[in-house]
């Protein structure tokens, strides 16, 4: 069975401080309206997320982020509807156990989420302090800077649109799941074996001893172009960003997986890393 969730509706609580807003979010809300819906009431702390394509609901499932922000960042609990037990339970932050584009939710707990609750922050109109080197590099500004909050999500939108990231009816590239595959995550002995240039960050958990790399450059730099397609087959990776696979009119689920295991072929033999794909690969 499918149970698509269209329930609406988002009310708003006193938050833990003076300037803080506890907003609880009901599961079928389109997440890009609630980012704007917040940014209209000026609570920054999703605007970094603005234009993901889906629910709310799903947000919490692979803790979805983009743009230095993560779902986790502002999340309070959320009521899920037990498919075990047959109980509705409220779920706090530890119970959800949240990774990088992931949750215990993603690793098979299963149930259905009906509404999320997150944390936002007045700033004046200003945006959370920027996390994210895109968005500091386009403002001219320093990582840890608050912008107004409504230019940031706009200038969000623009670099994805360039990404083929914003759903758009005349974007063909947009046609795809979003990032096809996670950035590895991987030790820093290992990365001193990558080329130097190749990208890496300090990872969000910060202990020290892992960094991320970016997916998108390994695929790029083994070989894979921007536009790449197996021969005869209707699977092709972006013409805008390595990262993405996309349908150019009637490709199969197959031939989808045929291109992602060639590009995660090409970049273990390449560079030995075995890449993980980010959506949910179903009777596979
Ligand atoms: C162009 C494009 C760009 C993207 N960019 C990003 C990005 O920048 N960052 C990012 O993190 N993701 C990105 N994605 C991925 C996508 O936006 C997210 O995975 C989003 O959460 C999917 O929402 P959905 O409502 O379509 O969920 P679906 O794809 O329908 O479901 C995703 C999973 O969540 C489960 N689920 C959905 N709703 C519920 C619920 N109410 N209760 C329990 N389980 C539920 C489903 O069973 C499924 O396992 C992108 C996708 C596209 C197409």
């Amino acid at each position: 069975h499918v149970i698509k969730v269209e329930t609406k509706g988002i009310e708003s609580f006193k938050g833990s401080a003076e300037n803080k807003t506890v907003l609880r979010i009901q599961a079928g809300e389109n997440w890009d309206d609630f980012v704007d819906h917040a940014i209209e009431h000026g609570l920054a702390g999703v605007e970094g997320m603005a234009g993901i394509p889906g629910t709310v609901g799903a947000g919490p499932v692979q803790n979805i982020g983009a743009y230095g922000q993560e779902l986790s960042d502002t999340f309070v609990r959320l009521e899920f509807v037990d498919y075990e037990t047959h109980e509705i339970v409220i779920l706090d932050k530890a119970d959800l156990a949240f990774g990088y584009r992931d949750s215990v939710i993603n690793r098979g707990r299963t149930g259905l989420i009906t509404w999320v609750e997150l944390e936002l922050e007045h700033f004046g109109g200003l945006s959370a302090p920027i996390s994210s080197g895109q968005i500091a590099g386009a403002f001219g500004a320093q990582m840890g800077d608050q912008l107004p909050l409504r230019e940031v999500a706009d200038s969000v939108k623009k670099m994805r649109a360039t990404k083929g990231m914003l759903l758009s009816d005349n974007d063909p590239d947009s046609v795809s799941c979003g990032s096809f595959f996670t950035n590895p995550i991987v030790s820093h002995t290992f990365a001193r074996t990558l080329p130097e240039v190749s990208p890496r960050w300090e990872t969000l958990e910060d202990d020290g001893l892992t960094v991320k790399l970016s997916a998108a450059w390994l695929i790029e730099n083994s070989g894979i172009n921007k536009g790449f397609s197996l021969p005869g087959s209707k699977a092709a990776i972006s013409s805008k960003h390595c990262l993405a696979i996309t349908n150019r009119g009637g490709a199969t689920a197959k031939e989808i997986l045929q291109l992602a295991n060639y590009v995660q072929l090409q970049v273990s033999n390449r560079f030995g890393i075995t890449l993980v794909p980010e959506p949910n690969l179903i009777s596979f």
